[in-house]
């Protein structure tokens, strides 16, 4: 067995300006990270993480133990810059991985609360256990399942990445069946929606992925969108039937336009001035990664915003000055 068809779809919510969620769609290797931390922090972080898996040789195989070394190498990542760089101190991000083994075992390491799940026989089963308060306290029957879905403090995870210099990761295998559909997503879709209405999506949508993640998406959103919101779909197929070739950057790049919400308006310059470069940390290609965090510890894109926002302002002020100079004329004669 072996990787069909794939998708993802991200979306910064109706609640958030940035999306801090980054992943990783690189067959048979897919990944979320869920990033977390003031400012671009927890862009940085999901960045980072994601980078680890961007940059590891295509292996071909490897099983848990290398899931696990490449969730290692994305804490070492997040927790050496986040030690190294002020700006960033205290970040981190979930991390997910699904890798699919040459055989068509599919690999899971998991640190968070973003999530992996399988449809299989139009059956959705949840196949990670939240690193959060809610769900230890569910685990230890203090909470039933039913109030955790609601609880003000579902957000509060008990275990990173990049917090610490090591990393507890959970790994596990699951023997697929020819037909699974895998979805990993970020906790703005499941806290947004339940696990039903996932599944009923999925049924739904099953032979249109792309239509599928967005399908997920819009029903996050339609929900409330409190959160950036990822997913990332790939199903096992058997071995004769034919594989996904487009480039998986496809579908996602045309999710990675800004959202501008009220909050930009209040700056009176970008009613000239072209909004701020989208940032790429979203799709993470490597070596715009390289490029963005090797570069200088410190949020470089804040800087090259100042810039163009101070370019409009003379801009403002050369308009001004033009205007007043022929008002001024004008009475002049
Ligand atoms: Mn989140």
């Amino acid at each position: 067995m072996k990787v069909g068809r794939f998708a993802s779809a991200t979306d910064p919510g109706r609640k958030r300006r940035l999306n801090e969620d980054a992943f990783v769609v690189r067959p048979p290797l897919f990944a979320i990270a869920d990033g977390m931390g003031g400012a671009r922090a927890g862009e940085i972080a999901s960045a980072l993480a994601a980078s680890a898996l961007n940059e590891a040789p295509a292996e071909n195989g490897g099983g848990e133990e290398l899931v696990k070394q490449l969730v290692q190498e994305g804490n070492r990542r997040v927790h050496e810059r986040a030690s190294s760089d002020p700006s960033t101190s205290g970040m981190g991000t979930t991390m997910t991985v699904a890798l699919v083994e040459p055989n068509g075992d599919v690999t899971f390491g998991h640190v968070g609360d973003s999530r992996a799940y399988v449809l299989r026989d139009g059956q959705l089963e949840q196949l990670t256990d939240d690193h959060s308060l809610v769900a230890e306290l569910v685990r230890r029957g203090e909470l039933s399942a039913r109030d955790a879905e609601m609880h003000p403090q579902r957000s509060v995870i008990t275990r990173a990445i990049g917090t610490d210099p090591d990393v507890d990761v959970d790994a596990f295998t699951v023997r697929p069946q020819a037909g699974d559909l895998y979805l990993i997503c970020s906790d703005g879709l499941s806290d947004m929606i339940p696990n039903s209405s996932i599944e009923e999506i999925l049924r739904k949508h099953r032979d249109d992925l792309n239509a599928a993640t967005k399908a997920l998406v819009k029903a996050a959103n339609r929900s409330g969108g409190d959160d950036n919101i990822t997913a990332v779909l790939f199903e096992i197929v058997g071995d004769d039937a034919p594989a996904q070739t487009a480039d998986p950057d496809q579908p996602t790049r045309e999710h990675a336009a800004p959202s501008f919400d009220e909050e930009d308006t209040l700056h009176p310059e970008q009613g000239i001035a072209p909004p701020p470069a989208p940032s790429d940390t979203m799709v993470v290609p490597a070596a715009e990664i390289d490029a963005a965090l090797a570069a200088e510890p410190g949020p470089a894109p804040p800087q090259a915003g100042i810039g163009r926002r101070l370019l409009a302002l003379l801009v403002i002020i050369a308009l001004i000055v033009v205007i007043v100079a022929l008002v001024w004329w004008g009475l002049a004669r």
